[in-house]
C-alpha cells in the first residue's frame, strides 16, 4: 500500500475553477506537485496564477472529453461547469464532460492503479423526497428535463466509477457535494450566493426565485477541500463511498437574502420572480457517514464564511468594475 504521507503527484481536474484552485493550494501546501488540467470553460487563470511560479506546480489546457496520458499519483476529477446557467449553457457538452469525462480519468487512473476522487453533487438526490438525503436515498430526478443534462451526467459518472471499482477493483472515492460557497465562485454563473452578495453590494434588489421557501445548505469551501482530503487519505481501497459533504444547517432562500441585507449592509430589498423548471424544494445533507468515516465535520460558521465571501466579492466589483 502507498504511504499518503510522502510527497506524491496529483492530477486535478478543473482545477482553475472555485473548488478545484481552492483543492491545488492545499495540495501544494502538504508539499505534494500538482497538475492542475482545465478547459477554462468556467474556470479562470486568475485562479491560478498566484501558483504558476511555484515549480511543483504545473498549468495544463485541456478538456476531459479527450483522452488523457500523465504520469500520476492520484487523481481528483472535478471538471464539469456545475452553475445552472452555465451547466444548461451547452447541455451535450455539460453530459459529455461528465461522461466521456470520468471515463478518460478512470481509464487513466485503470492504467495507473491509482486513487481517484469524483466530484459527484446533491443533483444526484433530484427534487428529494426523503429529508435530509444520506446516501442510501436514490433519489427523485427528472431524466429529460432541462438540469438532466448535469443530474443525469453526474449518476452517469457515479455508475462508470463504481463499475470500475467492481470490475478492475479501481481504488475510487465519489463525494456528494452540497451547496459550497467562498471566494473565487464566478461572479456571474447565478449561484443564489454570488447573487445574493454581488446584488446587496450594488444596492440592486435581492432576486428570490419563487417564494423563497425552498430550501439549501451552504458549505464553506476551506471545510469542502478538508472532507476531500480526509477521503483521499483514507487507506482502505475498499472505502468508495459515497460520501456526502456539506453543511447541515438548512436555510430558506428568503432567510439567505436577509442575512446577505443584514451582513452587507445594503438598502436592497427581496424581490421576487419566478421558479425555474425542477428546482429542488429542500436540500439537506444528511453528513452521518463522513461524521463517522472521516471524523468530518463544517467548522466554518455561515456567518464567517459568508464575511469572507463578501469581502472577496467587494474587492472584486471594486477592482475589476463589474
Ligand atoms: P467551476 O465551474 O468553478 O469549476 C469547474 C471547472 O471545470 C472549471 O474550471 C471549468 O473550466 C472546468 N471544466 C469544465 N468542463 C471541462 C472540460 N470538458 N474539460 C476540462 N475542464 C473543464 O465549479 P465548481 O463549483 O468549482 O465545481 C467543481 C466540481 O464540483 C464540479 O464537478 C461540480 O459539479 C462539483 N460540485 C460543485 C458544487 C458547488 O456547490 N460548488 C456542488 C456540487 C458539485
Ligand atoms: N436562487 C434565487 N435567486 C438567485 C439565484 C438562485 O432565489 O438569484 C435560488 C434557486 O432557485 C435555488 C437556490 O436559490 O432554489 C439555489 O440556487 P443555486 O443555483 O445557487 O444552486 P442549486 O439550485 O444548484 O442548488
Amino acid at each position: 500500500m502507498r504511504d499518503y504521507s510522502i510527497r506524491k503527484r496529483v492530477l486535478v481536474t478543473g482545477g482553475a475553477g472555485f473548488l478545484g484552485s481552492h483543492l491545488v493550494e492545499s495540495l501544494l501546501e502538504q508539499g505534494n506537485e500538482v497538475i492542475c488540467l482545465d478547459n477554462l470553460f468556467t474556470g479562470i487563470k486568475q485562479n491560478i496564477e498566484h501558483l504558476l511560479g511555484n515549480p511543483r506546480f504545473e498549468f495544463i489546457r485541456h478538456d476531459v472529453t479527450n483522452p488523457l496520458y500523465y504520469e500520476v499519483d492520484e487523481i481528483y476529477n472535478l471538471a464539469c461547469p456545475a452553475s445552472p446557467i452555465h451547466y444548461q449553457h451547452d447541455p451535450v457538452q455539460t453530459i459529455k464532460t461528465s461522461v466521456h469525462g470520468a471515463i478518460n480519468v478512470l481509464d487513466l487512473a485503470k492504467r495507473l492503479n491509482v486513487r481517484i476522487l469524483q466530484a459527484s453533487t446533491s443533483e444526484v438526490y433530484g427534487d428529494p423526497a426523503v429529508h435530509p438525503q444520506s446516501e442510501e436515498y436514490w433519489g427523485n430526478v427528472n431524466p429529460i428535463g432541462p438540469r438532466s443534462c448535469y443530474d443525469e451526467g453526474k449518476r452517469c459518472a457515479e455508475t462508470l466509477f463504481f463499475d470500475y471499482h467492481r470490475q478492475y477493483g479501481l481504488d475510487i472515492r465519489v463525494v456528494r457535494i452540497f451547496n459550497t460557497y467562498g471566494p473565487r465562485m464566478h461572479p456571474n454563473d447565478g449561484r443564489v450566493i454570488s447573487n445574493f452578495i454581488i446584488q446587496a453590494l450594488r444596492g440592486e434588489d435581492i432576486t428570490i426565485y419563487g417564494n423563497g421557501s425552498q430550501t439549501r445548505s451552504f458549505c464553506y469551501v476551506d471545510d469542502m477541500v478538508d472532507g476531500f482530503l480526509r477521503f483521499m487519505a483514507v487507506s482502505d481501497r475498499n472505502c468508495p463511498g459515497p460520501i456526502n459533504l456539506g453543511n447541515p444547517r438548512e436555510f430558506t432562500i428568503r432567510q439567505l437574502g436577509e442575512i446577505v441585507i443584514e451582513m452587507t449592509g445594503s438598502s436592497s430589498k427581496l424581490v421576487f420572480h419566478t421558479l425555474p423548471t425542477d428546482d429542488p424544494k429542500q436540500r439537506q445533507p444528511d453528513i452521518s457517514r463522513a461524521r463517522e468515516l472521516l471524523e468530518w465535520h463544517p467548522e466554518t460558521e455561515v456567518e464567517s464564511g459568508l464575511r469572507k465571501t463578501i469581502s472577496y466579492f467587494d474587492k472584486l466589483l471594486s477592482e475589476e468594475n463589474y
